[in-house]
């Protein structure tokens, strides 16, 4: 990692900024703990950020706490009831929840003069500090919780010396704890988000068996309820339909001479669907979901569902760039990284109407907003129609990455949480 790298992206005044934050913070020590090394936005921003604090001159690390099946399925009952979802928490869990916390601090070093604490499963941490200035980094919408689960964490919350929220709405009346507001970011530099050779791209798209010459329509994310991939396959549904009735002349200029060529040898469906996923070692209810999407597409050959490694990020980078448009169907969104990725590659992307999602995406300006499987269906059939709107929706997207979303600004901001914890 060279902090220079970013000057051509980002210009040499953001770098020189970054640089005189740093300059007060250099040779502190700065841990981080979450629940995941691979799999998930949380732990896609840590492999950015600790090594750019690193070459800033601070000296950072990255904890993982451990856990059993049972810990981790208390915590995605947290996460879902933290996202407004109905969801049992009994005395049981909280007992396996501080259990586990417990045993965590005592095979850690928590020492660090800032020790930032990711999302709900470590937060209990903070009960074992021993010094430090500790943050509480949340990165789901805890806006609208349902029931319990709020005020048992939020008791663990207001031990830390502040919390840093996504957005101004995820910050809670009820914490008495400074609240910083630090939107995510993408690292444009990593595997997940370098540019790439095209020959390459049409490779992974062939490698998966899917036509790079056919519209592809891609939604990447966890197989989880909240990211909505059966809604997705229905809206691609309504896709598929329309699309049998269209003259297609008219509709893909470039792919026209293939598309005819296709028609007359076989039928061929004239849009694909591309769902990939992984599995996070903390969601353990990834392969059910999984299993119900697979189950559901099964029978249509133009419909592809990826379970990918963890480490996949060249690949998931090129089917992001092979595709026609991207989407991001949540129903529920503490950020969405995954549209950030689609927005840089200067793709046109389609996002469910909710949490980080409304805030990258302007609706029809750097992407279009979404509600329900029959407004991404026509989403995704504008999209599909019009390659000017592509474009133009892409071009703006990348544009408003590059001046909101990018790593460099969120270490800055976070070394000025820093800095101005220090003082206090
Ligand atoms: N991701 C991945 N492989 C997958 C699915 C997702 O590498 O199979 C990455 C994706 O590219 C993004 C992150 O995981 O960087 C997901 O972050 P997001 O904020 O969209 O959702 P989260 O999983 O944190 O809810």
């Amino acid at each position: 990692m060279r902090v220079d790298d970013y000057v051509p992206i980002v210009g040499a005044e953001a770098i020189d900024n970054l640089r005189a934050v740093a300059e007060e913070l250099k040779g502190r020590t700065v841990t981080n703990v979450n629940s995941t090394f691979v799999g998930g936005g949380v732990a896609e921003l840590l492999k950015a950020i600790v090594p750019m604090m690193n070459a800033l001159g601070l000296k950072a690390d990255w904890k993982v706490i451990t856990g059993d099946p049972g810990f981790f399925s208390v915590t995605k009952a947290f996460h879902n009831a933290l996202h407004g979802t109905p969801s049992l928490i009994t005395p049981e869990m909280l007992a396996i929840y501080e259990e586990t916390n417990r045993r965590n601090a005592a095979e850690m070093d928590l020492s660090a003069d800032f020790v930032f604490i990711h999302d709900p499963q470590p937060a209990m941490l903070v009960d074992f500090r021993k010094g430090g200035y500790w943050i509480w980094r949340c990165h789901i919408d805890i806006s609208s919780p349902y029931a319990g689960v709020w005020p048992y964490l939020a008791g663990f919350v207001r031990k830390y010396d502040a919390a840093v929220v996504h957005m101004p709405e995820y910050a809670r009346p009820d914490l008495g704890i400074t609240q910083h507001i630090i939107p995510p970011s993408i690292d444009p530099l990593s595997e997940k988000n370098i540019d790439l050779p095209p020959e390459y791209v049409r490779d992974v798209l062939s490698k998966y068996d899917i036509d790079p010459d056919t519209p592809i329509i891609t939604q990447v994310s966890r197989f989880d309820r909240l990211k909505d991939p059966v809604g997705v396959f229905k809206a691609y549904k309504m896709v598929k339909d329309a699309v049998g009735t269209l003259d297609v002349r008219g509709m893909f200029e470039k792919e026209r001479y293939l598309v005819d060529v296709f028609r007359a040898v076989r039928e061929r469906a004239l849009v694909q669907l591309v769902l990939v996923g992984g599995s996070a070692t903390d969601d353990p209810e990834g392969m059910k979901v999984y299993r119900e999407v697979l189950r559901k597409s099964i029978s249509d050959r133009n419909v592809h569902v990826l379970m990918l490694p963890p480490d996949a990020h060249r690949e998931i980078n090129a089917i992001q760039r092979g595709s026609t448009v991207l989407i991001q169907k949540s129903l529920k969104e503490g950020f969405g990284l995954t549209v950030t990725e689609g927005m840089w590659k200067g793709k046109p992307v389609i996002g469910g109407r909710t949490g980080g999602i409304s805030r990258q995406i302007i609706d029809g300006e750097t992407g279009y907003l979404v509600r329900s499987v029959t407004e991404a269906g026509e989403a995704m059939l504008h999209l599909l129609r019009n390659p000017e709107e592509r474009v133009r929706l892409g071009i703006a997207a990348k544009e408003h990455v590059r001046k909101n979303y990018l790593v460099t600004r969120q270490v800055r901001d976070y070394l000025k949480v820093m800095a101005e914890g220090e003082k206090k």
